[in-house]
């Protein structure tokens, strides 16, 4: 919907110092990456007259570094950096498949990882693969920097544990070691581009060589205010074989961690079955 966006302030910091100097300046002023959910906000006039802090000029916030136990990426990497990326493909497969499902390639090619967590959508397609590569946060701001876990960045619809003035740098995946015996990606929308998802999950597994799990991370998006891994199921799990008790044990658990609701992409109902569904196909080895 169209709204009159008024006049806005745009300031374009060239360096790190002179952005979180700026946004020490003006608290309220909203950071800018590549635009794509600011700039429908400020379409619908929705911006209120607020400065906003052009983060375009910050290359280097832009960089996925590979080090020896993990790869730091730039919060301004975008959805198509990311799949592109070389070690990302290698290492984490569930975000680069994530990435690949974002809104079409427009949107992959503007839209950025830091501006999708920032914006803390409960349908943000990201979030279910960050929960289980659980990385952390490195968030700076102009008086000092201070690291986040992924577990700890959203504090509702739309909110985060940023404070006034702080700014997303980048997010440290750790590799994963031993890798895992296997993983799922899936997002379930109307269509193949441009849909908002109804569920979205990712999952990863390790079965000891007795065949029993060893350890089961699972997350779901879209079901719940934030991105929720199924802490119920992955502690009931934890030592126990992959039999049809245990699975169906694990899917009712589910229904612990998550809170599905009926609104205009779904229904509270479709929603919890095709998750249950997801994480019983993922148990199965399907
Ligand atoms: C047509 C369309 C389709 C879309 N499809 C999807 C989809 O399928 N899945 C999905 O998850 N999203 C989708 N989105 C939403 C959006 O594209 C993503 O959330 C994207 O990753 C946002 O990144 P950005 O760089 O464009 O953020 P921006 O719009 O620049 O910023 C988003 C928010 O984050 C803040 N911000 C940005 N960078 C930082 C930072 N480094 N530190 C702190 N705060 C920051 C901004 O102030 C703003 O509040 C879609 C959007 C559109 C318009």
């Amino acid at each position: 919907m169209r709204g009159d966006p008024g006049a806005t302030t745009v300031l374009r910091p060239a360096t790190p110092r002179q952005a979180l100097d700026a946004l020490r300046r003006e608290p309220r002023a909203l950071p800018l990456a590549g635009g794509t959910d600011l700039m429908v906000s400020w379409n619908a006039g929705l911006l209120g007259g607020r400065t906003v802090v052009d983060l375009s000029r910050l290359r280097s916030w832009a960089a996925i570094r590979s080090g020896r136990e993990s790869v730091v990426v730039g919060a301004l990497a975008t959805h198509a950096a990311l799949q592109e990326s070389a070690v990302v493909r290698r290492e984490f497969p569930l975000l680069v498949a994530a990435c690949a499902t974002i809104g079409a390639v427009q949107i992959q090619n503007r839209g950025t990882i830091g501006g999708n967590i920032a914006n803390a959508s409960p349908a943000g397609d990201t979030f279910p693969a960050l929960a289980v590569y659980e990385p952390l946060i490195q968030a700076v701001s102009a008086s000092g920097r201070r690291l986040i876990a992924f577990s700890e960045i959203f504090a509702g619809v739309k909110k985060t544990t940023l404070c006034p003035g702080e700014l997303i740098e980048s997010l440290e995946l750790p590799f994963l070691r031993p890798k895992p015996s296997r993983q799922l990606f899936r997002k379930v929308g109307t269509r193949a581009a441009q849909a908002i998802s109804k569920t979205v999950a990712a999952g990863l597994l390790w079965l000891d060589k007795k065949g029993t799990v060893a350890e089961l991370r699972f997350a779901l998006g879209s079901v719940a205010p934030t991105v929720r891994r199924l802490s119920a199921a992955e502690r009931f799990l934890a030592g126990k074989r992959l039999d049809a008790d245990s699975i169906a044990e694990a899917c009712r658990l589910l229904e612990k961690d998550i809170s599905p609701i009926d609104d205009i992409r779904s229904t509270r109902h479709y929603r919890l079955e095709v998750s249950k569904n997801l994480l019983r196909q993922f148990l199965e080895g399907r």
